[in-house]
């Protein structure tokens, strides 16, 4: 399914992230940035030591990454050339900023994708994992993100949502949908 915000087509399909042949991939990463389990594990194995390594050096240096910010490696054995690694809010009922704080990660992704040139980009259903973020708000949050930067920036081109099941690509069709009523 496909949609189109000025110049850039947002996709949204059932696959594996770590498949994807954008140039870049999102991570939902944790903030001390050395791995974890979900997309997170699947990423680090897929794409081998190289983006661990690179993330232990980022951590060397701004030890981690805050929730909602994010930071860049590359993708190692993976087809993508990047991987942003950025830090979705845990799920604390709602009162705690989750939702701002989730809208910061899909928006500084997409910056640091801008600043680093990058034209296609994939995201992972940040936080609805582990994380716990109810997925009808998370949806309604990331979709919204995508398409207020993309209303308002060239670059990326191409965003694509990249679910891992059906049920959680129907929650994003319909929030888009909703979105564009
Ligand atoms: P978080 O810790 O931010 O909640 P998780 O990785 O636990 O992140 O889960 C986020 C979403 O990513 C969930 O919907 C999960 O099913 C999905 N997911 C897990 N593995 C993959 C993968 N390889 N590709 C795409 N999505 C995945």
């Amino acid at each position: 399914m496909e949609f189109w915000v000025n110049n850039t087509r947002i996709l949204l399909k059932r696959d594996d992230i770590t498949k994807q042949d954008t140039e870049a991939i999102v991570n939902a990463a944790n903030s001390s940035l050395l791995g974890g389990g979900g997309v997170d594990g699947a990423i680090h194995r897929a794409g081998g030591p190289k983006i661990l390594e690179e993330c232990k050096q980022i951590r060397a240096r701004q030890g981690g990454c805050p929730t909602g910010e994010a930071v860049i490696t590359t993708g190692g054995n993976l087809p993508a050339r990047y991987v942003i690694h950025t830090v979705g809010p845990v799920w604390h009922g709602g009162r705690h900023g989750e939702a701002d704080l989730l809208r910061n990660a899909y928006k500084n992704s997409l910056l640091l994708a801008k600043e680093k040139g990058i034209r296609s980009i994939s995201f992972p259903s940040i936080s609805t994992g582990a994380y716990r973020f109810p997925i009808e708000q998370a949806a309604g949050i990331a979709v919204a993100s995508v398409q207020e930067f993309a209303a308002q920036n060239i670059i990326p081109t191409e965003i694509r949502f990249v679910l891992f099941s059906d049920e959680v690509l129907l929650v994003y069709r319909l929030a888009w949908e909703k979105a564009l009523q």
